[in-house]
C-alpha cells in the first residue's frame, strides 16, 4: 500500500510538472528530493508504545489517578491535535530541518484522504513514532529522577493511548461507511470520536476543524488560530508542549492528593 500510495505522489507530481502548473510546497518538495512521502514504519517502537500502555493502566498508582488521567488526556490530546496539526499543515515549514519532512508527510494526506484509511494500522500508529519516543525521553528522562515515576508510566501509557486513539479516530473519520465498524460508528455518533462531517469541514478548506481525536477542541484552536497568526509562536508552542505537556502533567498529579 505504501508503494502504490507514493506512486500515486509521482504521478501527481509529474502530472503537474507536465502541465505547468504551480506546485504546493509538499509537491514542490517531493519534485525537488524524490522523498517517498509514505513510509514503512519501523514496528518494534509500536510494540514498545503498545506494552507502554498496558503497563501504564496495569501499574497506575491508583484508581482515581487512573481516572482523572484518561479524562484529562482525553480532552488534552484532542487540543495538542491540533496545535500538531495547525503547525505541520503550515506550507511555510516544509523545508525546515527536523519538522520539514513530517511536515510535507503531513500535507500529502490533503491531495490523499483515504492515505490514512488504506495504510496498515501498524504504519499509522508508526508516524507517531519519533514523536512519542522524543515525549518518553523527556518525559521519563525528568520525571523519573525526581522520584515520580509511577505516576510518569501511568500518564505515558495513557497520553500514549490516545494518541494511537487518535490515529484510530483520524482513520475512521476517514473510512466509508460501509466498511466502518458498529463501534467506530457509534463513538462518532456519541461525539466521543471524531464525526467525519466534522472533520471534513478540515479538508474543504485546510484552515478549521483542526483536532483530530473528537474534534471538540475544534473552535478553541480557531478561535487561538484568529488571535494569534503568528506561525512561528504556534511552532514554538508546539515544540514546548512536544517536549514538556507531560512532564508537567505529572507534577500536577502528583501535587494532587490523589
Ligand atoms: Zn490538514
Ligand atoms: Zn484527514
Amino acid at each position: 500500500m505504501n508503494d502504490w500510495l507514493n506512486a500515486m505522489v509521482g504521478h501527481r507530481v509529474r502530472q503537474h510538472r507536465e502541465e505547468g502548473l504551480t506546485m504546493s510546497a509538499e509537491k514542490a518538495f517531493v519534485a525537488d528530493t524524490g522523498h517517498d512521502v509514505y513510509q514503512r514504519r519501523f514496528k518494534p517502537v509500536v510494540v514498545a508504545v503498545l506494552l507502554t500502555i498496558v503497563a501504564g493502566f496495569a501499574l497506575a498508582p491508583s484508581l482515581p489517578a487512573l481516572l482523572v488521567t484518561f479524562v484529562a488526556l482525553y480532552l488534552w490530546v484532542d487540543f495538542y491535535s491540533g496545535v500538531l496539526h495547525v503547525v505541520l499543515d503550515d506550507p511555510a515549514f516544509c523545508r525546515l530541518p527536523l519538522i520539514g519532512v513530517p511536515c510535507v508527510e503531513f500535507q500529502w494526506h490533503h491531495n490523499f484522504e483515504y492515505d490514512i484509511a488504506s495504510r496498515s494500522l501498524f504504519d499509522v500508529w508508526g508516524d507517531l513514532n519519533v514523536l512519542l519516543f522524543v515525549k518518553a525521553l523527556l518525559l521519563f528522562g525528568i520525571a523519573v529522577p525526581l522520584g515520580h515515576g509511577p505516576t510518569a508510566l501511568m500518564v505515558a501509557g495513557v497520553g500514549f493511548f490516545w494518541a494511537y486513539a487518535n490515529q484510530v479516530a483520524h482513520r475512521m473519520a476517514h473510512t466509508a461507511a460501509r466498511k466502518r465498524p458498529a463501534w467506530a460508528k457509534r463513538l462518532q455518533g456519541f461525539g466521543i470520536l471524531v464525526p467525519p462531517r466534522t472533520h471534513q469541514d478540515h479538508h474543504a478548506t485546510h484552515d478549521t476543524s483542526f483536532p483530530v481525536l473528537s474534534g471538540r477542541s475544534r473552535n478553541l484552536i480557531d478561535g487561538l488560530r484568529a488571535r494569534v497568526p503568528n506561525r512561528w509562536v504556534w511552532l514554538g508552542v508546539f515544540l514546548f508542549l512536544t517536549g514538556f505537556d507531560l512532564v508537567l502533567f505529572v507534577f500536577a498529579l502528583d501535587a494532587l492528593p490523589l
